[in-house]
């Protein structure tokens, strides 16, 4: 604790910062503070992390787990996060790998590097924590990353840090829940957190993030402090040449940045727009600020709390800004098991995403078109697989693993739960269907769902909603 403390007054007089207000009072959920230093010549990310634990379970705890997904990006993983689909886009410069070092833990008794693709670690407790209670670690480690346009890597133009850390595992009914990467889909489960980062790097960089951050460069470094609070994750895009345009969607300021050029004009105004829609329709965005990088990455866009990655070169870049902004309430502020049930945030997300252009016609779009382009779609898939395989697997409940490729995750778990949500809003009518999705984001709020909770929340409506989500989540529905 002490060299820590050394460390963050030496960082704060060093790089002339001022604290933010960050929250010094012991909140009921664990907090993140890390030190970080990226150098792009060798594109290693050196951080001192400390993680003040608190345990919000029912049991006495002898062991903390992690996830460590940037092993995912090692050389001979078993489970790679980028498909074969995706590759070429990806890895713009041939074969690149990444990893994460842990070189120590301290405040542990002992701590191992495990799960099936070294994808865990396990820190063992020099006392058990129990409920309520707290523990605090401090972690070395170094990330390495890739040469890819994906979530954590250095891209062509751009740097984007994601899920760079020892994230804690979720806790389920048995203990900790331990999850591979996937290629399809997301396969992150995290509760929420408060975190503070002081991140330097070149001061010809610039970054972009959700929460709120001060900059200061001095002597050739920039450093950020950045404070973000209730939140799942924490995530950055860096790069040279950052640009910005701003709007207001409400009390929330949207910034929308990209780098090398300026952001597009209907970007800034689809991302606030979105947002004030869907703050209208779903109750209140609960960050003070929403942040959007244009970036490198392969597929159309990521999700982060107050945050979205969107691709610079992601067609169709309206729908992708409107469905990573909805994620804002699904995933983010509601949040689901994404590696079991993908469906819940990634239907909700493509039907909100629908919503919002039928209100906003402008746009372009129509809502009964993207619902029958997801409908044909889908009968699409079912037929071809129909044909090939003798049948086709439509259930939705099941792991990121469970999929056999892009084509079907993205019927299933996209356009399949987005017309069970189409159908559901036909079925039970506009009044029902949206004050169940206003009581879904309410009474979830900064939690994870299950199936049953997102369902629960339309019961009251008597007409047979529940039979609805049975036959679309157990395939036995025709469409
Ligand atoms: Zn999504």
């Amino acid at each position: 604790m002490r060299k820590l403390m050394a460390y963050t007054t030496a960082a704060l007089l060093i790089a002339g910062l001022v604290p933010i207000a960050a929250c010094a009072e012991h909140t009921e959920r664990s907090r993140y503070v890390m030190y970080l230093d990226y150098s792009p010549e060798t594109r290693t990310l050196s951080a001192r992390m400390t993680l003040d634990f608190y345990n919000d379970t029912d049991n006495a705890l002898n062991e903390l787990k992690f996830e460590l997904y940037p092993n995912a990006y090692r050389e001979g993983a078993k489970y790679r996060p980028v498909s074969e689909l995706y590759e070429p886009a990806a890895y713009y410069d041939g074969e690149s790998y990444g990893n994460i070092e842990i070189a120590g833990v301290e405040g542990a008794a002992e701590y191992a590097v495990c799960g099936e693709d070294d994808n865990i670690l396990s820190v063992g407790l020099t006392a058990p924590v129990y409920p309520e209670e707290r523990t605090t670690l401090e972690m070395s480690f170094t990330t390495t990353l890739a040469r890819v346009n994906h979530r954590l890597g250095a891209g062509e133009n751009t740097v984007n840090f994601a899920h760079f850390y020892p994230v804690l595992c979720s806790y389920g009914r048995e203990g900790f829940l331990e999850y591979v990467y996937a290629a399809n889909g997301d396969p992150f489960v995290s509760a929420c957190a408060d975190y503070e980062l002081f991140f330097r790097l070149p001061e010809e960089y610039a970054a972009a993030f959700g929460g709120r951050g001060e900059r200061v460069a001095e002597n050739g470094t920039a450093t950020y402090h950045i404070v973000s609070e209730n939140v799942r994750d924490v995530a950055l895009v860096c790069g040279k040449d950052m640009r910005s345009r701003t709007a207001q969607a409400g009390d929330v300021s949207v910034e929308v940045v990209a780098f090398g050029s300026d952001p597009d004009e209907t970007t800034v105004r689809a991302a606030a727009e979105s947002l004030a829609f869907y703050s209208r329709t779903f109750g209140a965005y609960p960050y003070p600020r929403y942040t959007v990088a244009e970036t490198d990455l392969c597929a159309g866009g990521m999700e982060y709390p107050a945050f979205s990655m969107i691709s610079r070169d992601a067609q169709e870049k309206t729908l992708v800004v409107a469905h990573e902004t909805a994620h804002q309430w699904w995933y983010a502020a509601v949040g689901n098991n994404q590696f079991e049930h993908a469906w819940m945030d990634e239907g909700l997300a493509e039907y909100s995403a629908a919503l919002f252009l039928e209100a906003y016609p402008s746009y372009g779009y129509r809502s009964a078109e993207l619902v029958s382009r997801a409908e044909s779609s889908y009968r699409t898939f079912f037929s071809v697989r129909s044909q090939l395989c003798g049948e086709a697997d439509t259930t939705m409940n099941r792991p990121l693993t469970a999929f056999s490729g892009e084509y079907e995750y993205g019927n299933i778990a996209y356009y399949k739960s987005m017309l069970l949500f189409d159908r559901l809003r036909l079925s039970i009518g506009d009044r029902r269907f949206y004050s169940g999705l206003k009581e879904y984001a309410e009474k979830y709020r900064f939690r994870i769902a299950a199936p049953e909770d997102l369902i629960s929340c339309f019961y009251r409506t008597g007409s047979g909603a529940e039979g609805l989500f049975d036959s679309f989540l157990n395939g036995k529905c025709v469409i």
